[in-house]
């Protein structure tokens, strides 16, 4: 009987406690990505909270409760967001009431994220834009008071010339990996990944839209958090021939070393190295939170999706991995020196050729220093783009300038080597394959003009689609 009131006289107490201690909230982060506008709220314990808005002025609410909030809120960054201010205050002895002030419509989400090796608990309030195109958004035109001039009857029909066939621009979406939240891997001297893979994918963007037929587009473009379906989606919708995930991740073991490209897997993974980090790159949404994404009806149709379409995108994410790779051979050490395959699910388009590269391991000390410095960065981008774009001259996708440059015989496919035949000089095969006489110099390392009947040359295809 004593023992019973005692126990449960415990537990009161216990209950009591939980009630006391509230979860301070720490510090505020801002990320602004180009739909959407991120709060996060780092607390000191976990905490349950509700979020509604109010009209007149509009303004978002959010209710923590057992929140507390002792200093006020460091200045944010609200130039571009939606956000005209935030303040809190004490609702009632138990409720933190954190309000947003809005210049712009908004749609809000909010949810908790669990401790990560990087920040605690969280609270975390997505604002999405509202549509630009949207009704409600769009200006308010007045009717002009003129009356329209009627069109003249005697205006002779325009007849239009035929279109040019099109050339279109081949599209290669670059992802750079993690971003906002997901800090990615972080390496020594707190080197973050998403850092170090968003320049790069700059870089790469740079040097493919140098190139005349070819056109990159950067899945994410600033430092803040897309999910993992997103991106995929993202990569459609801006009509990607080729989607390149770029990271530089940790390994299970620190020694580890080396660039690496993988492809899809649907059926496990080529080695333990593969199978580690297609997991914690699948994490990804877990770390820097996906909300309330159901991924379930959306995971069956993908594979449905996947057995019709993916074999065929699988051949070619293969192929022009092993050209990423071979290049990238020539710039850095490679962890294995054929495309591994495992089920990342970033890759999971099943139209559209996807690899993921792996630059090098963060984690390594040497890798970490070189990863930052420009010169390497530009030297994987050159090595990625030029795997991709031998990939094309190969496999131009119909429709493309890239096609057309093939077509009409300006792109020779397969290996691009010369025999030198009697009486061929330098400046006579740089005319016939469209080189620079500088450019087929330095491919063969040849120092003047002279070659020899029965040398082979190295003929850099990589020029020609440049040259309009
Ligand atoms: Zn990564």
């Amino acid at each position: 009987m004593r023992i019973r009131a005692l126990v449960s006289g415990l537990a009161l107490m216990f209950a009591a406690f939980q009630v006391l201690a509230a979860s301070e909230v720490q510090s505020v982060r801002l990320w602004r990505a180009p739909d959407n506008t991120r709060l996060v709220f780092d607390l000191s314990g976990p905490v349950e909270h509700k979020v509604f808005t109010l009209t007149a002025p509009n303004r978002i609410v959010i209710d923590v409760e057992g929140g507390n909030a002792s200093k006020p809120f460091e200045q944010l960054a609200l130039e571009n967001t939606p956000i005209s201010g935030l303040r809190s205050g004490k609702f009632d002895n138990n409720t933190l009431r954190l309000v947003i002030d809005l210049k712009a419509q908004v749609s809000p989400k909010s949810f908790t994220l669990p401790p990560n090796q990087q920040y605690g608990h969280r609270l975390v309030v997505d604002l999405f834009d509202q549509d630009a195109d949207s009704p409600a958004k769009l200006p308010v035109t007045t009717t002009p008071q003129t009356p329209a001039t009627p069109v003249s009857p005697t205006l002779p029909a325009i007849k239009l010339p035929p279109l040019p066939s099109s050339k279109r621009d081949i599209v290669i979406a670059i992802d750079a990996g993690h971003g906002g939240e997901d800090p990615g891997a972080i390496g020594p001297g707190k080197v973050y990944e998403k850092n170090v893979v968003l320049q790069i994918s700059k870089e790469l963007q740079r040097q493919i839209n140098a190139e005349k037929g070819f056109r990159a587009e950067l899945v994410r473009t600033g430092d803040y958090f897309i999910p993992l379906r997103k991106r995929t989606e993202i990569a459609r919708q801006k009509g990607a021939d080729l989607f390149v995930s770029i990271h530089a991740d940790a390994a299970p073991r620190s020694s580890a070393y080396g660039a690496s490209v993988f492809a899809l897997s649907d059926r496990g993974a080529t080695s333990e190295t593969a199978r580690w980090l297609a997991d914690s790159e699948n994490r990804s949404d877990l770390i820097g939170g996906a909300g309330s994404v159901s991924l379930g009806e959306d995971q069956m149709l993908a594979g449905v999706l996947l057995d019709l379409s993916m074999t065929a995108s699988l051949a070619s994410s293969l192929n022009v991995g092993q050209k990423v790779l071979s290049k990238m051979g020539g710039i850095t050490r490679l962890h294995k020196s054929r495309v591994e395959q495992a089920g990342f699910m970033v890759l999971k388009s099943p139209d559209i050729p996807s690899i993921l590269v792996e630059t090098g391991f963060i984690t390594n000390p040497s890798e970490a220093r070189k990863l930052q410095t420009s010169a390497h960065q530009q030297a994987l981008a050159r090595s990625i783009h030029t795997g991709v774009r031998q990939f094309f001259h190969e496999n131009p996708p119909p429709g493309t300038y890239v096609a057309w440059l093939r077509d009409s015989g300006k792109i020779a496919s397969g290996p691009r080597e010369h025999v030198v035949r009697s009486g061929e000089s330098l400046a006579l095969l740089a005319q016939r394959y469209q080189v620079s006489l500088g450019s087929l110099r330095t491919a063969n390392k040849l120092k003047g003009d002279v070659i020899k009947v029965g040398q082979t040359l190295q003929i850099p295809a990589t020029t020609l689609a440049s040259q309009p």
